[in-house]
């Protein structure tokens, strides 16, 4: 699936097409609203979702999603929103985006929102990750280890769902800390060790040996044997 990012702030449109890229979304990057506007125009068929940024040069993300819309153009738009312009929901709204999100927000829901967007028939998507006998439903958020059902909250299943995309590599830290927290991370460091620590432990559970290990000042990896 194709995304394009209209997103002036080059740091945060970076940082967006990184993440995206770790979930296997192909990313474009326009960094005005004219120039957002001209590519949407001549190549909507490419993207799957677009993500405007409200405040842009040239034409605010509002009326490039107004503009594209008057053309005819159903391409699911996520637009990103400042705090303080939460006023303009109503402009939001009514300019035809199908959604938006404000800023800083955590990228574990904007994949989410992303998704919903993009939601084709279920039996076109691979549901279920198998890593051994550990067994995770995408749909249901369901996970079992040993064919038994164990609980996850939220951040749990993001965070075993991003290991078991990559069994036996080596995640370090800072992906996670910038693919699934969010962007103020410094605040969650410390809690990611606490999720690792309650996830190592209901991966424990595994007959077939899969263990998540820390490796030692960079990170951890999901090791199939
Ligand atoms: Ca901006």
């Amino acid at each position: 699936m194709r995304i394009l990012v209209v997103e002036d702030e080059q740091s945060l449109a970076r940082l967006l097409k990184r993440g995206l890229e770790n979930e296997g979304y192909v990313v474009d990057l326009a960094f005005d609203g004219q120039a957002g506007q001209q590519r949407i125009e001549l190549h909507y068929r490419d993207y799957d979702t677009i993500i405007l940024d409200l405040m842009l040069p040239k034409r605010t993300g509002a009326e490039v999603c107004k503009n594209v819309r008057k053309s005819g153009i159903t391409t699911p738009i996520l637009i990103l929103t400042a705090k303080s312009e939460v006023e303009s929901k109503v402009t939001l709204l009514d300019s035809g985006c199908d959604d938006y999100m404000i800023k800083p927000f955590v990228f574990s829901e904007l994949f989410a929102r992303i998704r919903a967007l993009t939601r084709r028939p279920e039996s076109l998507l691979p549901s279920e990750l198998k890593i051994g006998d550990l067994v995770l439903d995408l749909n249901t958020q369901k996970f079992k280890v040993d064919n038994k059902e164990i609980g996850l909250t939220l951040k749990e299943f993001r965070l075993l769902e991003y290991f078991m995309r990559r069994p036996d590599k080596l995640v370090k830290r800072v992906d996670l800390t910038d693919n699934i927290w969010d962007f103020n991370y410094d605040s969650f460091s410390n809690s990611l060790e606490v999720y690792v620590f309650r996830l190592r432990k209901k991966i424990g559970k595994s007959k077939t040996g899969v263990v998540l290990e820390t490796v030692r000042g960079t990170g951890y990896r999901l090791k199939t044997k």
